[in-house]
């Protein structure tokens, strides 16, 4: 908080800007940085590395950042997060501190970072979530582009558009810039509650303000890895672009005109660090290295504090997700833009409870693949994180069918999501190579495209009706049935043996 207050003090000394020094600098700075850590507090497996080893952790992570303060001088380190803090493990579904997530609150807060930019994820528990999350924390939420509905006041409690910090004598300005495309990625009527700006406006405007009274320009950005390059050519000013949204491990820096974009992958395994000096405003020299926190390479002991912490929080989702709820007899697989095993268990487990006539389940909701063994909350919580409400609606026969078809579509060309079902089935084939339906039916009889059915899904699909229902037309009759599609899995699984169901639901035929 006095760091904070302290570099608000200098922006007000410095305003306006003071005459040009004949010389200035060079000035060192270390920009330590991490993205998409998506509530992953323990470590976690590196599929790039051989044999998949844990990795990383809030733990081993503090280690490393407090190694590197002490090496380079911790008033020459920036420390700074990209955002997507929200939604992995369990961790955010359990309230602390008054809010879900508070746990990933805490731990940043003892790592010690300078700030960190507002992603996408951090809504999927809604906006007044978000807004407690935020509050009462030293670590500064950033964002030029998330506003309050049809005002330039910044959306959250303590955010601010961009920052000035006072780096051992530079003035560094860092400017927050959320994806613009939010409107598919959170819940609907929260965001009718605020105003996105496009981000290159957002942060050319924050860049004209900051550039006369800083050293240094550096973009904390929750876009992605192609949009970082985009920003980077439409924006001037912009020195060093942080990332994040889009996980990407760059082990080396891009560099787009004067600007120099990382990012640092995901779920707390490794770290960015970049190490440079800047002279009359300009980088002059750059280094950048991206660190795989492996477990045996620290050089300090941990630090009880985050030790203890991980520990409690551990202990909370052992308490709350350890409960053995079944035993998978085989392993259910996923898949993107084909039908799965695990596509399969979870629409029949949603009929069953709701008794629709059809049941969806899109792909990119199967978030891991069902092992073999035992089956605990924990396990399906993996494969069902979002915890979505499902929603009941009516289409009519012919709109099934242009569900039919989205699936085939999906099958063939392996382009889009595929939507699994149960209840309705379909067998197509390749007609001089383009796919054919042969036959469509539901409950096993003929469908009926004048007939209305009914059917079920998460909240996510029927938000994106356009996406992943495909046509103009509204769900009819749209209604929560007040329960999860983990609540849904978690009872499923405790009356029925977890094993892949095996009837093909689209098949291809000669
Ligand atoms: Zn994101």
């Amino acid at each position: 908080m006095t760091a904070r207050l302290g570099a608000l003090l200098l922006v007000v000394a410095c305003a306006p800007k003071p005459p040009p020094a004949v010389q200035d600098g060079p000035h060192a700075l270390t920009v330590l940085h991490t993205n998409d850590i998506h509530a992953h507090f323990e470590p976690e497996p590196a599929e790039w590395l051989d044999g998949r080893p844990a990795i990383g952790g809030f733990v081993r992570l503090e280690q490393e950042v407090r190694t590197l303060r002490a090496a380079r001088g911790k008033d020459h380190t920036l420390t700074l997060d990209g955002g997507d803090q929200l939604t992995g493990t369990p961790i955010t579904e359990i309230e602390v501190e008054g809010s879900f997530g508070g746990a990933m609150h805490a731990l940043f807060d003892e790592v010690g970072y300078d700030a960190w930019v507002i992603g996408n994820h951090e809504f999927d528990k809604g906006l007044e979530n978000i807004s407690r999350y935020v509050q009462n924390h030293p670590t500064l939420p950033l964002s030029s582009n998330l506003l309050k509905p049809g005002s330039a006041t910044p959306l959250l409690p303590q955010q601010e558009k961009s920052h000035i910090f006072d780096i051992a004598g530079m003035r560094v300005g860092v400017i927050g810039v959320t994806t613009d495309r939010l409107a598919g990625l959170m819940n609907k009527g929260d965001f009718a509650l605020l105003t996105l700006l496009p981000e290159a406006q957002a942060v050319q405007a924050e860049v004209d303000l900051l550039d006369p009274q800083t050293d240094l320009i550096v973009v904390l950005s929750h876009i992605g890895v192609e949009r970082d390059q985009t920003l980077a050519s439409e924006v001037s000013g912009i020195d060093l672009i942080v990332g994040a949204h889009s996980h990407t491990r760059l082990t080396s820096a891009l560099r787009i005109g004067d600007t120099y974009v990382v990012q640092a992958g995901s779920h707390n395994r490794s770290l960015g660090i970049v190490d440079l000096v800047e002279q009359d405003d300009r980088i002059t020299e750059f280094r950048y290295e991206l660190r795989d926190l492996l477990p045996n390479t620290a050089t300090v002991a941990p630090d009880p504090e985050i030790q203890g912490l991980v520990a409690t929080y551990k202990a909370s989702v052992d308490r709350v997700y350890g409960e053995r709820v079944s035993e998978a007899t085989g392993l259910l697989g996923r898949s993107y833009n084909h039908e799965s095993a695990l596509g399969r268990w979870i629409t029949d487990a949603l009929r069953d409870r709701s008794g629709a006539d059809i049941a969806l389940y899109n792909g990119g909701g199967l978030r891991a693949d069902l092992a073999e063994g035992p089956v605990t909350r924990l396990v399906l919580f993996q494969c069902f994180p979002f915890q979505n409400p499902v929603m009941q609606f009516r289409l009519t026969g012919q709109q099934v069918l242009g569900l039919v078809l989205q699936n085939i579509a999906a099958d063939a060309d392996e382009k889009r999501g595929f939507l699994s079902t149960s209840g309705l089935t379909w067998t197509w084939r390749r007609n001089v190579g383009a796919p054919e339906l042969v036959t469509a039916l539901v409950g096993g009889q003929p469908l009926h495209l004048t007939r209305m059915y009914t059917l079920v899904a998460s909240s996510y699909v029927t938000e994106q009706w356009q996406k992943h229902l495909g046509g103009e037309a509204q769900p009819q009759d749209l209604e929560p049935l007040g329960y999860t599609d983990f609540d849904v899995a978690v009872e499923y699984a405790r009356k029925h043996p977890v094993v892949d169901p095996g009837d093909i639901r689209g098949a291809q035929v000669e």
